[in-house]
């Protein structure tokens, strides 16, 4: 997991798009951002526990951080990249 510049504090990936349910069921544990359906221009890539948020240059890193948030919340199939896009 990526560390915030701001505060050091742990950082959780953010996720745009309407959420499904593992999802849903990791932003309520604080594991996953969801930010909405509305993609920013330069959408960050992590939030941290106050609310700071950054982008990374490696989005790989961002989406590996992603897959294993939904997986450990119940998401068992392999992620398909178009359910991470924005809708
Ligand atoms: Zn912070």
């Amino acid at each position: 997991m990526s560390a915030c510049p701001t505060c050091r504090g742990k950082g959780a990936p953010t996720l745009f798009g309407l959420p499904m349910e593992a999802a849903r069921a990791a932003g309520e544990a604080g594991d996953l951002a969801l930010m909405g359906c509305l993609l920013p221009e330069s959408a960050p890539h992590y939030r941290c526990g106050r609310g700071h948020l950054w982008r990374i240059e490696d989005e790989a890193l961002w989406l590996a951080d992603v897959t294993s948030v939904l997986r450990a919340h119940g998401y068992d199939e392999s992620i398909d990249d178009e359910e991470l896009e924005p809708r």
